[in-house]
Parts: structure tokens; C-alpha cells; sequence
């Protein structure tokens, strides 16, 4: 019987696992599907993660206060994970956080929110803006906070790695498996537990059960009896692969991460879906190598 099941090995469920295990009096496990290998319609796969990928925005500055205090508590946190798992996953490339004009509202609630959390970040005004990072086409009436310490990107399959090492070297037993669903069961002292099947058939008992399964939650009887409050929604990503010896390639070499919300610059191409709105949002990775190479 294990004290704590986490169902869901992502970037949550595997950093809820190194902590559940700092403690050694606590029995964990960590069960979750590895990433496939391939992405095709044949292999019958239907749940996925949202880790699969090179990088991801890591940032404290947010337009929410709770958001900025708690990022940048993990934030502090990486390198030591770093060193002591021997897994690098951070670039600390700095974050921008973009607006229209000095009447932002988005700007207003990323500055106010910066300064309850003691975020550090340093103001552009358009013309300070269009000489650092010229590569980037923006409204004229571009503001910004730009966030140099504490904020870049992760490799997200390296910090789920990472964790999942701690965690593994702290006791955790990690199963690679999918949860099929999830019941309360009496024990023979008269105490509940949690019996938790996978869709291979493996049995597991637990005192308690963590859900970390993000998108996928509702797409086994994990909670049957609940309604999810959320929905899915799709959005557009580009993965574009660059040459990376050209001059504005180079220029963008050290470019920091950049967020926008605002109206759009009359030259962006809009996609249907979000044509005739006033506000539009983007996220901007710098550059990143892939495994096979490509940048
Ligand atoms: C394209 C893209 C770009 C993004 N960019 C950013 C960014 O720049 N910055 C940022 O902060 N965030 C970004 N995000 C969001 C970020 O990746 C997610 O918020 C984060 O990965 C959520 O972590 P999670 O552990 O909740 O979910 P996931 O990483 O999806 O992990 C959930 C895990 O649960 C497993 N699971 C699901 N159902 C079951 C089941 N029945 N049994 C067992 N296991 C199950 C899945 O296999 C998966 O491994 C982006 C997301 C996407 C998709």
C-alpha cells in the first residue's frame, strides 16, 4: 500500500513527486505513460503531454500576483535541481513582456503585479525597445518590461527527467503505465484506500491519490463522478525551423523570450479565428536547437 499515488507524469506530477519523497517516511509512486516514441495515427495512443517539446517560457513576471510570487519561488529552485540531478534544463535568456501604448492594461497589471512580488525588471519605452531588439516587428507604440534574472526557457522533457531522477534516488517508485480508472475501496481494518487500474491491468493501493494529468484528465474514469469545470481549446502553434547562420538569425542568438498582448501590427498575418479582435496575444521562443539538430 503507498501512501501517495500520483497519476500523471508530467512537469506537475513528476515535480509533486521529488517532493512528496523529500520526506522518507512517505511510500510514493509516480505512474504515467513515457512519451511515445511516435507520434502516428496507428499507435493507439490517445493521451499525450504537454511536455513533449525543446522549450517553454519560463517566467515570474505575470499579470497575476499569486502567479509572479509562486514562478518565482520555482525558479529559484532550478539549479540546484540542475546540479543535483547532473540534468541541465534552464536558459536563463531573460523574458520581455510586451504592450501597446502607456495606457496597457496588460502592462499595468505586469508592473503592479512585479512590484507586490519584489520582481525585478527593467522598462522600454518604444524607442529603447526598437534599438535592442530591432528583429522584432511591433506596433510603434510599443512599452515593455524586460525581466533578465530569474526568467528564459526550460527544456521541459529535461526538468520532467530531472525530477523524476530526484524523485526516483528519494525512494519514488515511477510506473510507466496508463490509469484506466480509479475506485475507493475498504480495507480489512475498516479504512479507506484507493485502488487505482491501469489500462495493462496492474492493481495499485493507495492511501491517497494525486491527480497531475492536465488535458487528458477526462479521458479515463479517473473521477467519474465529477464534472470537469473546463474545456479544451485549441491553439495555433508554429514550430519554424530556421537557418540559423543567416545575420538576423545570429542577431537573435541571445534574444530573450517575449510575450505580447495588445492590438496587432498592421502587417501581421491574422488567422481567421481571431481576425477583427482588437487584442491579440503571441509568445516568442529565441531559437532552440532540437535533438535531430534543427533550430
Ligand atoms: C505547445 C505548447 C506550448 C506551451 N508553452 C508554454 C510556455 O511557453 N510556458 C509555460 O509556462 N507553459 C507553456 N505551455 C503549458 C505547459 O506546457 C503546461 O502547462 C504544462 O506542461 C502542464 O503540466 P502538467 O504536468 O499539468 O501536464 P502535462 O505536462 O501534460 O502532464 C500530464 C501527464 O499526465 C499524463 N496522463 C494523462 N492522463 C493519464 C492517465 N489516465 N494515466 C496516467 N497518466 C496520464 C500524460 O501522459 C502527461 O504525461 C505550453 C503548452 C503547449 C502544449
Amino acid at each position: 500500500m503507498y501512501d501517495l499515488c500520483i497519476i500523471g507524469a508530467g512537469m506537475i506530477g513528476s515535480s509533486a513527486a521529488r517532493h512528496a519523497t523529500l520526506s522518507s517516511n512517505n511510500k510514493v509512486c509516480l505512474i504515467g505513460p513515457s512519451e511515445p516514441k511516435e507520434r502516428s495515427k496507428g499507435n493507439n495512443c490517445d493521451i499525450y503531454g504537454a511536455y513533449y517539446d525543446e522549450a517553454r517560457i519560463t517566467r515570474s513576471c505575470s499579470t497575476d500576483v499569486i502567479w509572479a510570487k509562486l514562478a518565482l519561488e520555482s525558479i529559484r529552485r532550478y539549479r540546484d535541481i540542475e546540479n543535483k540531478s547532473g540534468i541541465k534544463f534552464y536558459h536563463e535568456v531573460g523574458n520581455i513582456m510586451a504592450g501597446a501604448g502607456s495606457n496597457s492594461s496588460f502592462l499595468k497589471s505586469v508592473r503592479s503585479a512585479a512590484i507586490q512580488s519584489n520582481v525585478e525588471t527593467e522598462s522600454f519605452d518604444a524607442e529603447m525597445f526598437r534599438k535592442h531588439f530591432s528583429y522584432l516587428k511591433v506596433p510603434d507604440n510599443v512599452q515593455a518590461e524586460l525581466e533578465t534574472t530569474n526568467a528564459g526557457f526550460i527544456n521541459p522533457r529535461k526538468l520532467v527527467e530531472a525530477e523524476q531522477t530526484l524523485a526516483s534516488q528519494q525512494g519514488c517508485t515511477i510506473i510507466d503505465n496508463v490509469v484506466h480508472k480509479i475506485e475507493r475501496i475498504v480495507c480489512s481494518d475498516g479504512t479507506y484506500a484507493m485502488k487505482v487500474v491501469t489500462d495493462s491491468g496492474r492493481c495499485i493501493n493507495a492511501r491517497k491519490v494525486l491527480l497531475t494529468t492536465g488535458a487528458f484528465t477526462s479521458f479515463r474514469q479517473l473521477v467519474p463522478y465529477l464534472k470537469f469545470d473546463f474545456q479544451i481549446i485549441p491553439r495555433l502553434v508554429i514550430l519554424a525551423e530556421v537557418d540559423f547562420s543567416t545575420d538576423a538569425m545570429k542577431q537573435m542568438r541571445s534574444m530573450p523570450c517575449f510575450i505580447y498582448e495588445g492590438p496587432p501590427h498592421k502587417d501581421w498575418k491574422m488567422m481567421d479565428y481571431v481576425k477583427g479582435r482588437q487584442e491579440t496575444s503571441l509568445y516568442i521562443m529565441p531559437p532552440v536547437k532540437y535533438p535531430d539538430g534543427t533550430v
